[in-house]
């Protein structure tokens, strides 16, 4: 029996793993809930898996939930506390990190400490500490196993080989919805035309990157701390069609590479299970036949170059990355209110970086800060509106 606790079990990680969770009821078992204020849905699960705690972050629904639940003997906590104390619950093997942005980081450290396995989905956590978190889980002998498709893909094709072997990844991005257009044809794109995903279905916030490409510059910077790489060994190849979730290519030439359907259910099992593999019932199956032909090409990182600088900032290193995301962070949900412009995105990101001084090797306290003085920055930006 696994048990296995999930931050963010209301949004799309968090919901495709309790999927999981009910077709493995034999093997899985669920211990902690977290959410931030979508105490509706929360509760169905509450009911149908129920765990011992759960933690609401905002206040008065964690109150309006631990009303609504007083039939059950479910602690209900709230706040970041509440966060680590389902990180950090005692009966739990596996944490799924699946909270979205930075908030993840202060949770999966504590689940790390606490002697925690983690399923990672929530990138911007080791974009932004993998310096602490890749030593932390290594001195506490904890797995960090990928979620992200390409990185449990690359997992999958590295199957234990030396990194001595390796001589590069491809990493695999769809291209997003607006694939093949250029920064003039962009300016003017809505969040509902962004998010428009072509393959995959996923929370607002990733939805986003992946349109802009800063998704994957994320994802270049989470395989450089899984996979311990130099950022030059790791190639973006925009797939389409995304069938192959990654590549490895080794130093003797051969290419091993992961396939199948985009359905994160696949990455989400393969980590709660690892290295066991289960059967898969929920969904198709990939048929060759039918998908007829796949296509790699060069990543225009003229238009997007949110993704240049993304891969730029993981090259500078220190608190760059940090600047990256949080300014990625706090631009994305200013476009989501539509008080922004999509191309202002990675404009803004650039200044950002530009106005920034790198600290070498941030304390959290530091990338917290850093975080927050990114957020003025690029806030007090907009209301300059230069
Ligand atoms: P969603 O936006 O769908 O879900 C986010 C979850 O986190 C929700 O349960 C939300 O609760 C909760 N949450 C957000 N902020 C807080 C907070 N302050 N306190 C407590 N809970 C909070 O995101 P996704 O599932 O799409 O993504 C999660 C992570 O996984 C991201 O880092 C993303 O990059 C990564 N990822 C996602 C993939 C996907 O297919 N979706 C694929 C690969 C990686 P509520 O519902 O109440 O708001
Ligand atoms: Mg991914």
């Amino acid at each position: 029996m696994k048990n296995i606790a999930i931050l963010g079990s209301t949004g799309s990680i968090g919901v495709q793993t309790l999927e999981i969770a009910r077709e493995q009821a034999n093997d899985i078992n669920i211990t902690a809930l977290v959410a931030h204020s979508n105490i509706e849905l929360l509760e169905k699960q509450i009911r149908e898996f129920m765990p011992r705690l759960v933690c609401v972050y905002d206040k008065d629904k964690a109150k309006l939930l631990k009303n609504n639940i007083k039939d059950l003997s479910v602690r209900v906590e709230t706040g970041m506390d509440g966060i680590i104390a389902c990180a950090t619950e005692e009966s739990t093997d596996t944490v799924v990190a699946a909270l979205v942005g930075m908030i993840g980081i202060l949770p999966t450290i504590e689940a790390i400490k606490a002697g925690k396995n983690i399923a990672l989905a929530n990138k911007e956590t080791l974009v932004t500490a993998g310096h602490i978190i890749m030593p932390l889980s290594k001195e506490k002998k904890v797995a960090l196993l990928p979620v992200d498709s390409e990185h449990s893909a690359i997992f999958q094709s590295l199957n234990g080989e030396s990194k001595q072997n390796v001589h590069k990844i491809l990493l695999t991005a769809s291209g997003g919805p607006f694939r093949g257009l250029k920064r003039a044809s962009l300016e003017a794109v809505t969040a509902a035309d962004a998010l428009k995903h072509p393959n995959w279905r996923m929370g607002p916030k990733i939805t986003i990157d992946s349109a802009t490409m800063i998704n994957k510059a994320l994802e270049v910077m989470e395989a450089v701390w899984l996979f311990d790489l130099d950022i030059e060994q790791i190639q973006v190849l925009v797939h389409p069609q995304s069938i192959v979730h990654s590549m490895v290519e080794y130093v003797d030439g051969s290419v091993i590479a992961q396939l199948g359907l985009p359905d994160m259910r696949l990455p989400i099992q393969y980590a709660l299970f690892y290295p066991d593999r289960k059967n898969m019932k929920l969904g198709e199956r990939v048929d060759f036949i039918k998908i007829g032909q796949l296509a790699f090409e060069e990543p225009d990182m003229d238009t997007f170059y949110g993704l240049r600088l993304g891969i730029k900032a993981g090259k500078l290193g220190g608190s760059m990355p940090t600047v990256f995301n949080a300014a990625n962070e706090w631009a994305v949900a200013r476009f989501l209110e539509e008080k922004i412009g999509f191309m202002d995105i990675p404009k803004l990101i650039e200044q950002a970086m530009d106005n920034h001084r790198i600290i070498k090797s941030p304390s959290l306290n530091e990338i917290l800060n850093t975080e927050q003085m990114t957020y003025d920055f690029i806030e007090g930006v907009i209301k300059s509106g230069k």
